[in-house]
């Protein structure tokens, strides 16, 4: 069975964006493989951030996930900033990793723009990300079409080291392509970010999810209700392909295309289906979230599973690199 490697960043709770995207994906996923997940608590703060909010963060984003179907009976799930070796692991191959191909990636130029003065972790960040699945000896990984260069850097990093210290020990990681529709936010444009404020909570209230997506953007040609519309270019659409069953998204299409409805009855299927979808989830996040101890109970049991097969592999990264051992008190 491979071994599958994922990581989320802590941004609080999870959004619809995250859950069709990503996370829907994972809890198929652990029907297939051995899977490993991780709140990646240490790549969020390479951008600003608050430090008194970032434990409370990395709960939540924990309890969406549990929440949301990943089953910490099978799956190993933890906080990646709770298992050390993949900092170590992480300088060890920043020792491989060309510069340039870290200047050339597109998401580091994108928010090193955005930056007066750029942080070195920003650069290294897919070195981190290496050090993700191969401290883990993962073969595989669920990527977006987007994360797909740094995938490729990846394996360059892995052939790398291979080359210098130990021919087949690292797997080159494949990528396993979500084939998720990207949902953009409700404003139709950005990608869905909690800090643009155009998201919606996988854990909201019905009530709350109606506010939201009422006024969200829809197909601009559907100026009045008799124009028709194009189902392909409405980001509604795409989030009913992601919550409503086929039969439901064919009735869609076929009134989008003839004016039959207009876009807030199209609106008010589609959250009596992500009601429908959601409720469940929010339930079992409730109870998790009146048992915090509990969460961090499972949290620190994922972090000796992972911990110990990163052990494994570290130390046979010294042994092959030529690091003198360490002895015990009293020992030679
Ligand atoms: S009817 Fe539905 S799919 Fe068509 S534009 Fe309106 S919201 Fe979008």
């Amino acid at each position: 069975m491979a071994r599958v490697f994922s990581g989320i960043q802590p941004s609080g709770e999870l959004h619809i964006g995250n859950y069709l995207g990503a996370v829907q994906n994972w809890v198929r996923l652990q029907d297939q493989h051995e899977c490993i997940f991780s709140v990646v608590d240490l790549h969020a703060i390479t951008q600003p951030y608050e430090p008194q909010e970032l434990a409370q963060r990395t709960q939540d984003m924990a309890v969406g996930l549990l929440a949301a179907g990943i089953d910490p009976a099978r799956t190993v799930l933890f906080v990646q900033s709770h298992v050390a070796e993949h900092t170590e692991l992480s300088w060890i191959l920043t020792t491989v990793t060309p510069l340039g191909e870290l200047e050339r990636q597109t998401q580091y130029k994108d928010k090193a723009q955005r930056q007066e003065s750029v942080p070195a972790g920003l650069l290294s960040y897919p070195v981190l990300q290496a050090a993700d699945v191969l401290v883990y000896q993962a073969g595989l990984v669920p990527v977006g079409e987007d994360q797909l260069q740094h995938l490729e850097l990846m394996r360059e990093i892995a052939r790398r080291w291979n080359a210098r210290y130990g021919n087949g020990f690292f797997p080159e990681p494949q990528p396993l392509l979500t084939g998720a529709k990207r949902v953009l936010g409700l404003d139709g444009h950005a990608k869905m970010s909690k800090s643009l404020g155009n998201t919606i909570g996988l854990l909201e209230s019905p009530e709350a999810i109606w506010a939201k997506l009422r006024p969200a953007a829809t197909d601009p040609a559907r100026k009045t209700r008799k124009d028709p519309g194009n189902p392909e270019v409405c980001n509604v659409f795409t989030i009913h392909q992601g919550f409503s069953p086929p039969p439901v998204q064919a009735h869609v299409a076929q009134q989008c295309r003839t004016a039959g409805w207009g876009c807030l009855d199209c609106k008010r299927v589609l959250a009596d289906h992500m009601i429908a979808a959601l409720t469940p989830l929010r339930e079992r996040a409730a109870q998790l979230q009146a048992n915090p101890s509990g969460v961090r109970a499972l949290l620190r049991e994922g972090a000796e599973r992972a911990r110990a097969i990163a052990r494994r592999t570290m130390i046979e990264v010294r042994r092959r690199m030529g690091f003198l051992e360490p002895t015990e008190r009293g020992g030679d």
